[in-house]
This record gives C-alpha cells, structure tokens and sequence, in this order.
C-alpha cells in the first residue's frame, strides 16, 4: 500500500446490521485498501428475533453478525450487549465507548447521524459525540488521558436519509459485497429486503452527485485540519 498512512477506523452501530446498511460498501473498501476496521455493536439484538428465549436470539445474532465479518473482514467485531430497549443511562454507553477510544486509538470513527428516525440510533449518536470529546480531555481525568488522536466523526445513514450529506464514498465496485453483508443477517431480512433499500438509496446519492454510480453518504462534524487530513487518505481510497 505504498507510503500511505493506514488508517484505524471504528465503526459504532447500535445494532447488528446497521454496520453493513449504513457503510457496508465503505468498510469492504478500506479492507481492501488496506485499513483496519473494528466494528463495536452497542445493543444485544434480542428481540425482533424468533427464538426460543434471550440466550438462542443472542446467539443468532451474533452467529449472523460473524458471519458478516466474514465477509467484510473486520479486524475487531464486538457487542457490549446492553438491552434492546431496556433505556439503560446513556452514562454506561459513554463510559464503555471512552475505554473503547483509548483502547482502539481511532483515526476515524462512525455512527449514526443525529436525526436518524429511531430512539437507540439517536442515543448512540449522543453517546458517540459525548464520549469522543471527553476521551480528548486532560483535564477530566477519569477519562481524557489516553486518546490524543485527532479523531474524524463521520455520521452514516440507516434508517433515515441524511438531509444535507457534506461527504460521499464511491463504492460501485463493492456493492454486490456489501449485499451479501447485509444478507448475512439472515434474522433481519427474511421479511424486509434491506440490501434492496440500501442499494437504492446508494443509487440515489450516486444518480445526484454524478449521474451513476452507488456512493454512501454522510455528514461530518467541524473539522480541524489534522482532520482534513485524515479525510484526504479516506477520499483517495
Ligand atoms: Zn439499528
């Protein structure tokens, strides 16, 4: 990969699945691309399973959440396993994501974007934002002694359309991969055709933005220049 800088990306999704919907096409790029990717699930995924108790739906989905990582290749997959719409204090979230920043020293991080039309999407994006700052700061020493890495947040799309995206990946020559990503979540799909959605969506952004083409878009925080930087190795992808 020549002299470029390897880039550690941290993919936060509240739910299996929501990895490959929102960046499955992103992620089979810098896989390919040579980056890492680490992908941490926030919520167990029990329910919206049929199963026979919590323990054999756990177990499905993280069997399918596997499998995904099969295909896309992640370098780190993981679930903190707190209760699906069991509204446990985003303060739990943020200490376990603040340990996961210094323990992943990320250059970028995803999650989903602020208006993102479902109550555990928005929390983790609160989350994610909160604990991001917070592991940056000195003088909170219970958490911001670690990460001095100038991290880029970039927020991905699932279940609503980001209104005004400010950054787009072309991943046209990964989208069958990133169908078979979504597919592998075989629990989510039997009934709703998730990797069609997505595609189309990605169609759209592509139509809009060059006439053709599947792109991801997203929406990315104020940027320093260290950041810009870091963008630049990701946009030459
Ligand atoms: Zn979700």
């Amino acid at each position: 990969m020549n002299n470029r800088k390897v880039l550690a990306v941290l993919l936060i999704a509240p739910h299996q699945d929501d990895e490959s919907i929102g960046c499955g096409g992103l992620l089979a790029k810098l896989k390919s691309t040579g980056h890492t990717t680490h992908v941490q699930h926030i919520y167990g995924g029990y329910t919206n399973v049929m199963a026979e108790n919590k323990g054999d739906a756990a177990h499905i989905r993280l069997s399918e959440a596997q499998e995904c990582s099969r295909i896309l290749g992640f370098n780190l997959l993981d679930n903190f396993g707190f209760q699906d719409r069991g509204y446990a204090g985003i303060g739990l979230i943020i200490d376990s994501l603040i340990e996961l920043f210094h323990r992943i020293q990320p250059d970028v991080v995803l999650c989903p974007h602020s208006n993102e039309n479902d109550y555990e999407h928005q929390a983790v994006y609160q989350a994610c934002k909160e604990s991001l700052w917070l592991s940056k700061i000195a003088r909170f020493k219970n958490y911001g002694t670690h990460n001095r890495k100038p991290s880029v947040l970039l927020c991905y799309e699932v279940w609503t359309p980001i209104q005004h995206p400010t950054l787009y990946i072309d991943i046209s020559e990964y989208i069958d991969l990133k169908e078979k990503a979504i597919n592998a979540h075989s629990s989510q799909v039997s009934g709703t055709n998730w990797a069609k959605g997505a595609q189309g969506l990605n169609a759209y952004r592509g139509t809009t933005l060059k006439g053709a083409g599947y792109f991801e878009a997203f929406e990315t925080q104020q940027l320093t220049s260290e950041q810009v930087s870091i963008l630049s190795t990701l946009l030459t992808l």
